[in-house]
């Protein structure tokens, strides 16, 4: 039975509490700085809140089922304050002075400029290359670690995780995936063959626009002990009110994914067929570069697309007068969002290029919406 059992199934039982009368279902937020310890601290579980505690436990629990399939062994999961404390946890507890890293170029800024402020000055060579080039033993060479983000960010490169891994096997090299943007559901990196799988539970996962929060997911237990070490050592702890919405959410998660996935699809599909757009990015276009792959390594391709009009002008005029999307940076919120990526200057994407989240609204409605935000654009073309 239970390898047979579908993600919904297992997502909507994940946050039980034991069958015990009279106690609640689901376990509340536990509010706790300090636990009852007498004697040796070794004995108990819990004793005091930047170390361990219960939400914590139970939707390290809930994460680590669903970063595997069905049936098998749980990941060793941890959760921090924010993604990019996790991305600092899973660098923080590898890489030391002298040590190599290569990173996906298409990765998320904030990824690069950790890196390049924090971890190359205390003496970590960080190099830069693309999703290609990771696959090859060559680039990666003298590598302690290789991370890479698929569907990248903004521009949904698709890197072959299975092929990455082989090369990172032959270099001796770790391999990490930020797997933000498909989330566990949506591509399980541990399953492929990686050894940190890593997430910004901002976005997707918790969905609601309302929470930070991150993970980071190993199978080696050796290595989910450095991690813990790490955050206990630095203290980049989540809150029990975040922890438990995070648990709270991943219960719709399924749900979710699948409505936005499907959405996205035909949203990327209908800017397609407009003459204003150019390079419409989804990776479950057939049309994108890196579709055969995303289709083997992917369950949904997410809610994630982008897409470039003709210019700044065009950009800014579509997104004030499309009604049904609410400009805002981050994605995989219930609500459509989306925003003019040049507006930051980090990104080096041309200046009418649009990342779109498509959010849980009626596709039909988004579509109708572009349209006539589309055919409004009248003359603009720049
Ligand atoms: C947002 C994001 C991060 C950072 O996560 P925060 O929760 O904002 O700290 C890291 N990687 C990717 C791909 C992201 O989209």
């Amino acid at each position: 039975m239970t390898s047979q059992i579908k993600d919904s199934t297992r997502a909507a039982r994940l946050a039980l509490t034991p069958a015990r009368g009279g106690d609640a279902v689901h376990a509340g937020p536990v509010f706790v700085s300090t636990f009852h310890s007498p004697g040796d601290p070794v004995a108990t579980e819990y004793s005091y809140g930047r170390s361990h505690q219960p939400t914590w436990t139970a939707l390290e629990r809930a994460i680590g089922e669903l970063e595997v399939d069905a049936g098998n062994e749980p990941a060793g999961v941890r959760v921090f304050a924010s993604g990019l404390s996790a991305v600092a946890a899973a660098f923080g507890a590898v890489l030391r002075a002298g040590e190599h890293v290569v990173v996906q170029a298409g990765c998320y800024f904030g990824v690069k400029q950790l890196l390049q402020e924090l971890l190359a000055p205390s003496g970590v060579s960080v190099r830069i290359a693309s999703g290609e080039e990771l696959a090859s033993p060559k680039t990666l060479a003298g590598a302690r670690m290789v991370w890479l983000e698929t569907p990248g960010n903004p521009e949904l490169d698709i890197a072959d995780v299975r092929a990455v891994v082989a090369a990172a096997r032959q270099a001796g090299a770790l391999v990490a995936v930020d797997n933000t943007t498909a989330t566990p559901l949506g591509q399980r990196p541990l399953e492929l063959g990686a050894d940190l799988s890593v997430c910004s539970d901002s976005k997707a996962m918790c969905g609601h626009s309302d929470v930070l929060l991150g993970h980071v997911a190993v199978r080696d237990s050796e290595l989910l002990q450095k991690i813990d070490r790490y955050r206990e050592l630095t203290g980049g702890i989540a809150g029990p009110m975040e922890a438990w919405l995070a648990l709270r959410s991943l219960a719709t998660l399924p749900l979710r994914l699948e409505r936005m996935s499907a959405s996205a699809l035909k949203v990327a599909e209908f800017l397609r067929s407009r003459d204003e757009v150019e390079h419409v990015l989804y990776p479950g276009l057939p049309t994108h570069p890196g579709h055969a792959v995303a289709a083997a390594q992917m369950r949904s391709f997410g809610p994630v697309l982008s897409f470039t009009l003709a210019g700044k002008q065009a950009a800014e005029r579509f997104l004030s007068s499309a009604e049904l999307i609410t400009e805002a940076t981050s994605f995989g919120g219930v609500t459509t969002t989306a925003e003019r990526r040049a507006r930051w200057g980090h990104d080096g994407v041309a200046p009418g290029f649009i990342r779109m989240s498509v959010g849980l609204e009626d596709a039909g409605d988004l579509i109708a919406d572009m349209e006539r935000a589309l055919d409004g654009l009248g003359g603009v073309v720049r």
